[in-house]
């Protein structure tokens, strides 16, 4: 394991935690039991037990010995460990420093794996790509995320534009549908347009609880994102374009007159109306059923009005 400053640890050997899979049953009851860790919930942690779904997860990546593979979220390395065997530079956040020497332990003989400790919503994350991934050929994101940040972790990851390839992701089933969500259905909403927006999304498959320990209490199901080289939609304004993307999904049973009219006020109301029918885009429909080209001529149009929100 290569230590905090990028150097590979003295008197690294081989395997001293024990050799085989993390990702098993009983390897991963024998290392908590070994280790006397306790699971917080409140950091998400449940860690993967099941060979086929880490497998999976790891193919979707398409890694190859010159790419690098961001995880966020080792636990004690059950997907870090498969990352290992396929990339060529791996470096993990966590933010449970107890993990720390556990990780330290079970990664000793990768000198191509970093453990980095902090909060992956804290670091700066262009800076550590730049320290830990140059020369790869592409960098994939690849985690099994705690779900109680999982959308403003995907969030920073796309809005910071990092260089990124994948991000193959095991997040809740519920979040996943609404992720690659076509308009029109009850899934469709901002988060749907945010993602489309940056990334291509792919649901990989479903997952049972049954492959955690311990088990969550929601579905979960594996996504992968691969990140456009450009937005779908060209827009002049992104920051508009979300707001204007928000506003149009404030009260989903509203029409998207009446959600854009609290967006330029009241006494705009006419003005509203004829422009949105000057573009083709009927009043009285709900944002759930607009497409991105949709929301990108809105804003664009609505830049033009002045209407900046
Ligand atoms: N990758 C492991 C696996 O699949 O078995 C563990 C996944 S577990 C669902 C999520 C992990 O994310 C936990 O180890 C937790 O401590 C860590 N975590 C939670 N919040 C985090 C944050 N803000 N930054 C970095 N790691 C975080």
């Amino acid at each position: 394991m290569a230590s905090m400053d990028g150097q590979a640890p003295v008197g690294a050997q081989a395997r001293p935690g024990g050799t085989g899979d993390i990702g098993t049953p009983k390897r991963t009851k024998d290392i908590v039991a070994k280790y006397g860790f306790s699971f917080k919930k409140s950091l998400g942690q449940n860690f993967l037990i099941d060979g086929n779904i880490l497998s999976r997860i790891v193919d979707a990546a398409e890694l190859s010995s010159d790419s690098g593979a961001l995880e966020i979220g080792p636990g004690i390395g059950a997907l870090t460990q498969r990352l290992a065997e396929k990339a060529g530079k791996v470096t993990a956040i966590e933010i449970d420093q107890r993990l720390i020497p556990i990780l330290g332990d079970l990664m000793a003989d990768k000198p191509h794996v970093g453990i980095v400790h902090g909060d992956v919503l804290k670091l700066d994350l262009a800076k550590l790509f730049e320290e830990r991934f140059e020369g790869c050929s592409g960098v994939s994101v690849v985690a099994n995320l705690p779900y109680y940040v999982t959308t403003p972790i995907l969030m920073k990851l796309l809005e910071e534009k990092l260089p990124l390839k994948h991000i193959v992701v095991m997040i809740q089933k519920e979040v996943a549908e609404r992720m690659a969500a076509k308009p029109g259905g009850k899934e469709y909403g901002s988060l749907s347009v945010a993602v489309q927006y940056y990334c291509e999304p792919k649901l990989v498959c479903t997952v049972p609880h049954t492959v955690f320990i311990p088990q969550p209490n929601v579905d979960s199901a594996v996504i992968k994102l691969s990140v456009r080289e450009k937005p779908a939609v060209e827009v002049e304004d992104e920051a508009h374009f979300f707001r204007v993307v928000q506003a149009s999904f404030a009260q989903r049973r509203k029409t998207l007159m009446n959600n854009l009219t609290a967006f330029v006020g009241k006494e705009r109301r006419e003005e509203l109306t004829a422009m949105l029918n000057r573009i083709g885009i009927d009043p009285s429909r709900r944002g759930e059923t607009l497409s991105l080209e949709e929301f990108a001529l809105l804003s664009k149009s609505m830049l033009a009005e002045g209407w900046r929100g």
